[in-house]
């Protein structure tokens, strides 16, 4: 280990959900990992993150494809090229995989079939917030008996399903970027969804399963994600695996407005597509994102002593 990378048998993905546009902070972190496995002679994997069907669009893997190679960023797996060892790489052809987990988990007790209703929720959130206290699932499904769960599915409710998060627990990681970060069991919100209602995994879960059946040695994305993390490791204890290494990168900031770059701000161009209609050269954007990204690389003193 040296500076929190091992540099053996790396293997970094870029998962992009195929929402139609490469967004200048997603090529950035795309960015990240391509230059990641490059330095270190590993393996680039592209997964397609496409559960929330509501957001895909068509075609929306392919522009994702054609950005990235209009970059110069390729890969050495991906649904195109796959290796039988971890295929397939879209996340919609991986349901019954995930199923197999939650099942695991639920026979262990660990998750179990939460049957509250949108409408209780809300009123759950409200009380919260009337009485002060930060909006969290209360887990009153937890530990409920066969019959209430039977009458509940009898009524015709639809259960997600939940993890079950031990009390005063520590969830930390070393991050490769913002060093030693931790989060209590008890500020994150309460039981969380592993499973939506419809039977499909939420992020968190479909993301932990893929990276540690992936073989994937360092997980770099935008700090956006930082609150996911705890989640992501309470996943990986109760499936007993252990968690990659996080490198969380900070986002692209708007000067003028020191806030996160956000469609809203029309004075920046956002979308790589938007700079390839524009006539801009594809090596000037490479270098121009390496550029921002370099200058937190070098900060991170990220490949200080790699060689
Ligand atoms: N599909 C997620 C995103 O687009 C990927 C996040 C991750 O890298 O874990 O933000």
């Amino acid at each position: 280990m040296d500076n929190g990378v091992n540099h053996k048998n790396v293997r970094v993905r870029y998962a992009p959900s195929p929402t139609g546009f490469l967004h200048i902070g997603n090529a950035q972190s795309a960015l990240f990992n391509y230059l990641f496995a490059r330095h270190f002679n590993g393996t680039m994997v592209l997964r397609i993150e496409d559960t929330d069907t509501k957001r895909n669009v068509p075609h929306g893997e392919e522009s994702q494809k054609d950005n990235l190679k209009w970059l110069g960023i390729d890969w050495d797996e991906g649904p195109d090229k796959p290796n039988p060892k971890y295929a397939p790489y879209r996340q919609s052809e991986r349901t019954a995989i995930y199923s197999k987990y939650v099942e695991k988990l639920l026979k262990e007790g660990i998750a179990y079939k939460d049957y509250t209703t949108e409408d209780e929720l809300k009123e759950m959130r409200d009380v919260q917030r009337a009485n002060g206290e930060a909006p969290h699932y209360d887990g009153r499904w937890y530990g409920r008996s066969i019959e209430d769960q039977k009458k509940a599915a009898a009524s015709g409710l639809k259960p997600s399903v939940r993890l079950h998060l031990p009390s005063h627990h520590t969830y930390a990681w070393d991050d490769i970027a913002k060093g030693h970060v931790s989060f209590d069991s008890d500020n994150m919100g309460g039981d969380f969804i592993i499973q939506k209602s419809n039977g499909i995994p939420t992020y968190n879960f479909a993301v932990v399963v893929d990276d540690h059946l992936m073989d994937i040695t360092h997980v770099l994305r935008g700090d956006d994600h930082i609150a996911n993390t705890p989640k992501q490791i309470a996943i990986y204890e109760a499936l007993g695996w252990t968690h990659p290494n996080f490198c969380h990168i900070s986002l692209i900031y708007n000067p003028k407005t020191r806030k996160k770059l956000s469609k809203r701000d029309k004075d920046t161009l956002q979308f790589i597509s938007e700079y390839k209609r524009q006539g801009y050269l594809s090596d000037a954007i490479f270098n121009f994102i390496a550029f921002l990204a370099g200058l937190r690389l070098v900060k991170m003193k990220f490949f200080r002593k790699m060689n």
